[in-house]
């Protein structure tokens, strides 16, 4: 354990597949009394983590307990929810006799929300603008776990797991070749016609509008959510900002809702989006009020749930956060932060959310397929993970094997390595992308 385990990690290609794609290794070399597994997958309709957590739970400890060996971590806690009744009961058998326990968490969100996870687990406050470093944790998520014990016994990471749900007959979630076009996993997962229909990539709250169904999916893709394009979800994501700014100027009643059920601010973040969108009227003179959007995780429950003259304080903060992130302006981290005593009574019931987002019809199983799917192409990403791009190491007209490296971290840089996700021949290489083109059934 040690060195040659971290190695093993970083050639596998591991990174978080729940969220921006944090170099595994990396994240592992750094010391903490604390693991943090995140299974609350607190986003509506998706199913990923909830059903690894069951089937493949003898994999996570393993990973888990990894993770915790090369940090030198003195717990692992399980965040996942109350109703994944079957994950709890494997869990519980499989980390029997481990330092590890389950923290059994309301159905509530952004319980996935890793400030949020790190309070709900250990009572520590990850500082504004701060990682759960800060307090002795380290967060890690379900599928990561898995693709570490995958990397032990020398499995790159070539698939990933998605959930396809929403206006389909049947909700599915698949496991598919990194690198799988979008419209290939619509159609695998029984899509149909998507005439009139809309995309969104990920969840329902963070997730984004597909623009292009060509584009592939990635080592962190977790969902795909038909709907259609009248959908108030599509429809919200689709204003311009000019006019979400115009609408916040001329409609915004500072009723303060945003900020009272801010899961950052109920933290005792520096974050009040009343203030924020009062700012936007008059910017000379806001910076301060302004500067707040820099700590805001755009989980969207001001935007979706709490605003009650449907504006979108979530975007305007993206757009700040851009606008100063240019000016080279980063979140500051206070000397002091409490959390405030109504947090608890401020979380958001996740039945309810998917009631107001108009979702209900939707909110059904999506049972993880055991089908192992073939591809003809995949579209592998250069950068699909946080760091500098990857290197290619193949040539075109080349043959790989499914696992066989075709893109390297460049040379003392934050990176990960990638794989070829089914056999087949190199068919064209950019700067941003590796084409394959298989002969179907080899895998
Ligand atoms: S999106 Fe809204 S509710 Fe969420 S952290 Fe940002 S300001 Fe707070
Ligand atoms: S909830 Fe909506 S109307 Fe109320 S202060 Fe926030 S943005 Fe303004």
């Amino acid at each position: 354990m040690g060195e040659e385990t971290i190695k093993k990690i970083q050639d596998a290609g591991v990174v978080g597949a729940g969220g921006a794609g944090f170099p595994t290794h990396v994240k592992v070399s750094a010391s903490a009394r604390t693991i943090v597994v995140n299974g609350a997958e607190c986003e509506p309709l998706l199913r990923v983590d909830q059903q690894l957590m069951a089937r493949n739970a003898k994999e996570m400890i393993e990973g888990l307990k990894t993770v915790m060996e090369l940090t030198g971590a003195q717990e692992g806690i399980i965040a996942l929810k109350d109703k994944y009744k079957e994950a709890i009961n494997t869990l519980q058998r499989e980390i029997a006799g481990k330092p590890i326990k389950l923290n059994v968490l309301d159905d509530f969100y952004p319980a996935g929300d890793e400030h949020v996870t790190v309070y709900e687990t250990t009572g520590k406050l990850v500082p504004q603008g701060g990682i759960p470093l800060k307090v002795d944790c380290v967060v890690t998520n379900v599928e990561t776990l898995i693709n570490v014990a995958g990397a032990l016994a020398g499995q790159p990471v070539v698939d990933t797991y998605i959930t396809v749900t929403g206006a389909i007959a049947s909700p599915v979630t698949l496991k598919l070749p990194i690198g799988t076009p979008i419209n290939t996993a619509l159609s695998l997962a029984g899509a149909g016609n998507l005439k009139g229909m809309k995309v969104i990539d990920g969840g329902p709250m963070m997730g984004k509008i597909v623009e292009d169904l060509a584009e592939p999916i990635t080592k962190t893709t977790k969902g795909l959510i038909v709907l259609p394009e009248d959908h108030p979800l599509i429809t919200k994501r689709q204003k311009a900002i000019d006019r979400i700014i115009r609408e916040s100027n001329a409609a915004c009643i500072q009723c303060r809702f945003c900020t009272d059920l801010c899961p950052r601010y109920l933290l005792g973040h520096k974050l009040e989006p009343h203030k924020i969108m009062r700012a936007l009227k008059h910017i000379q003179g806001q910076e301060e009020a302004l500067k707040m959007a820099m700590v805001c995780s755009e989980c969207g429950v001001c935007e979706q749930y709490a605003c009650i003259v449907d504006l979108s304080p979530r975007k305007v903060n993206a757009m700040l956060k851009k606008e100063l992130g240019k000016k080279g302006l980063k979140p500051e981290m206070p000397k002091e932060q409490a959390v405030l005593n109504i947090q608890p009574h401020r979380k958001i019931p996740v039945k309810r959310l998917i009631s107001r987002l108009g979702l209900t019809q939707y909110d059904k199983k999506a049972p993880l397929s055991e089908n192992e799917y073939t591809v003809d192409k995949v579209y592998i990403k250069l950068h699909q993970h946080v760091g500098a791009p990857s290197i290619p190491v193949v040539k075109m007209g080349q043959r790989v094997q499914r696992g066989s490296l075709i893109a390297k971290i460049p040379d003392n840089a934050l990176g990960a390595n990638i794989h070829a996700s089914i056999s087949g021949t190199v068919v064209e290489i950019s700067d941003s992308i590796v084409i394959t083109s298989g002969e179907g059934s080899d895998r």
